[in-house]
């Protein structure tokens, strides 16, 4: 079996992966990132990046970069009613030099970081490592992990520290015999994308939520000629939906968002249609003498603001602060460990908390077919007063308790 040596071994090249990396990297520690696909292309994933992501993008000198890329500015989400239209949350009012949300593919946002992370010589990246086992010493310190490529052989990483930033079905999560505690979210959500026309009308339909008859949706800009949709149904009836047929989606959709209603026909059957199960989740524990978890892998995010990428980019910022002098001096030790998940968890929280209050208040009474919807009254309030309307932008533009790189 191959085997070679590094100080930080990372598993999983997804944002919480590849941030780490390159800040690991760009300070000099000793990197090798696995990860299990050949390529980092996803589909369906998270093609946000938030204001606190592009400051980082900033710091790192790569902003210019990252703009150049075909994107989208999302400046505002608003929701649209049988009373009306009204803004949820406005990021052109917080204070940031990019206060806006970047809709790009995630693809193009992780390969330009990879490309960068691989002009230092102390950074690895290995595609097609499917990460099986961990190493461990007999008293159970981790010590790396074995991986297998598609050509059946299995390969040795040893490593001061190894990071898992594989996912929310993080195989690393389970070998170490974390058992998360979940949350039940009252919805799912269904993705497909419809053709964008040049009379569409940006103004009317980007970032704005469509609510009516208990059916709710949001519609995305994308780069590229296509409205990506966010058709959000009750937790677990995606079967009975599909035993209507294609044909009800079509006509639900239609009568919720008229101005696309002439697009329903291009779901021609449940085939066009990406279901995404919610789940929100956070282990007690993030780490083990010689692991930590971080990003999806520690805590799975409701859809609620889009701020998977967000939490998961956070992290990586304060795993590396905390942990690069202790990786350069090759002495890590578990406090240095805690340390990060004592400086994340709060957050976590806090954005876990307020994600299941807009699910209850909002998304759950949306999805309600007995009553009409109206914003809740703390909702309500903020638009009223002025002072108050930039805070829901601060806490998804910024998230609570950002984290700033010491670079
Ligand atoms: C359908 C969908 C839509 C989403 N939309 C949004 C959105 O709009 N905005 C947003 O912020 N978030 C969104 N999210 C959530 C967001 O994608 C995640 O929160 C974020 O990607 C978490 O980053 P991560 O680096 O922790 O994990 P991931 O992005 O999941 O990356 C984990 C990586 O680890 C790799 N891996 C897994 N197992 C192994 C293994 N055994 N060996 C080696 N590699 C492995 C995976 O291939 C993957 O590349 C969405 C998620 C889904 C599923």
């Amino acid at each position: 079996m191959a085997t070679c040596e590094t100080s930080c071994c990372i598993v999983g090249a997804g944002p919480a992966g590849v941030i780490l990396a390159l800040l690991l990297a760009r300070k000099g520690v000793a990197v090798t990132l696995l990860e299990a696909h050949a390529d980092l292309d996803r589909d369906f994933r998270g093609d946000t990046v938030h204001p606190s992501t592009l400051e980082l993008i900033d710091q790192l000198g790569l902003i210019d970069k990252l703009l150049a890329l075909p994107h989208r500015r999302m400046d505002r989400l608003v929701i649209t009613t049988d009373h009306g239209r009204e803004t949820l949350i406005d990021f052109s009012r917080i204070h940031s030099k990019y206060p806006f949300v970047a809709l790009m593919p995630q693809a193009e946002f992780l390969q330009l970081l990879v490309d960068d992370a691989r002009l230092n010589p102390n950074f690895c990246f290995v595609t097609n490592a499917n990460v099986q086992q961990l190493v461990r010493e007999d008293s159970g310190v981790v010590q790396g992990v074995q991986y297998s490529t598609p050509d059946g052989n299995t390969h040795e990483v040893r490593a001061n520290v190894v990071i898992g930033a594989d996912g929310r079905f993080s195989r690393l999560r389970k070998l170490a015999g974390f058992e998360p505690q979940k949350f039940a979210p009252p919805m799912d959500i269904l993705w497909f994308r419809v053709p964008r026309q040049a009379t569409d009308s940006a103004e009317d339909l980007s970032g704005t939520f469509f609510t009516r008859g208990g059916h709710l949706a949001v519609v995305l800009e994308r780069p590229g000629q296509e409205w990506q949709i966010g058709y959000v149904i009750l937790k677990g009836s995606y079967h009975e939906l599909k035993a209507q047929g294609i044909e009800q989606l079509r006509a639900d959709f239609s009568s919720l968002v008229p101005g696309l209603a002439d697009r329903a026909n291009c779901l021609h059957d449940f085939r066009d249609v990406t279901v995404l199960s919610v789940e929100v989740a956070r282990i007690d524990c993030w780490h083990l003498p010689g692991l930590l978890l971080i990003g999806d892998a520690a805590h799975v995010m409701s859809p609620v603001g889009g701020i998977g990428i967000q939490y998961a980019v956070q992290d990586a910022i304060a795993a590396a602060n905390i942990l690069t002098a202790p990786l350069l001096n090759g002495q890590v030790t578990e406090h240095d460990l805690a340390a990060v998940q004592k400086k994340r968890e709060p957050a976590i929280r806090a954005a876990q908390r307020f994600q299941t209050f807009v699910q209850s208040q909002i998304v759950a009474q949306a999805l309600r077919t007995d009553q009409p919807f109206h914003l809740p009254l703390p909702v309500r309030l903020i638009q009223k007063l002025p002072l108050l309307r930039r805070i829901p932008g601060s806490i998804i533009g910024h998230g609570f308790h950002q984290v700033h790189w010491q670079g």
